[in-house]
């Protein structure tokens, strides 16, 4: 059984395993978290994805997926690339944005990580509410089996995310 639990912070300082970026289907960066990801990183991942997307998905890592690279310039081990749905093309189903967070464990899982930071995947420009992340967030991560995993932690911007989150959790 994993601990599960939110912070206020930035994902790009995180000493956990893996961290999830939510990144685009390109994978060649972008702005928020992922644009962050990348500063912090450093240009090699950036090369790392298009390594990506020369080999395993040359279309681009669909919506719902997730794949790895390695950490480079920041403190974690592997950065677990996703892409949440936007809703502002239509993408309103739950289940790719739970899909985000399922994946992602599961690739945690296959590299063998014991802790993930997650941010609020889908609440930034891909306009999801963040009342809807947290609570989809929450209940993929508890309904996940994560053998192996110790530790889920979200990372939060901002006070009002992160209230959020703490009452998906309590929930
Ligand atoms: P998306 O395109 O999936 O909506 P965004 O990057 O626009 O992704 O936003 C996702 C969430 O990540 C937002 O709540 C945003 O405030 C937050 N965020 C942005 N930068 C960071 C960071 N460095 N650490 C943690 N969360 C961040």
């Amino acid at each position: 059984m994993s601990t599960i639990e939110s912070v206020r912070g930035d994902i790009t300082t995180q000493t956990t395993d893996a961290i999830v970026n939510a990144a685009n289907s390109g994978l060649l960066g972008g702005g928020g978290v992922d644009g962050a990801i990348h500063a912090a990183a450093g240009p090699r991942l950036l090369e790392a994805c298009r390594v990506v997307r020369r080999t395993t998905w040359p279309d681009g890592l669909p919506v719902g997926e997730a794949v790895a690279t390695e950490a480079f310039g920041l403190p974690c081990r592997w950065v677990i690339h996703t892409v949440g749905p936007n809703r502002h093309r239509g993408q309103t189903d739950p289940a790719l944005l739970a899909s985000c967070f399922t994946r992602s464990l599961d690739v945690a899982v296959e590299l063998g990580a014991r802790s993930i930071a997650f941010p609020a995947i889908s609440a930034g420009v891909y306009g999801w509410e963040p009342v809807d992340v947290a609570r989809i967030a929450v209940q993929a991560v508890r309904s996940h089996p994560a053998s192996g995993i110790d530790l889920v932690r979200f990372v939060l911007f901002g006070d009002n995310l992160y209230r959020v989150f703490e009452s998906a959790l309590e929930g």
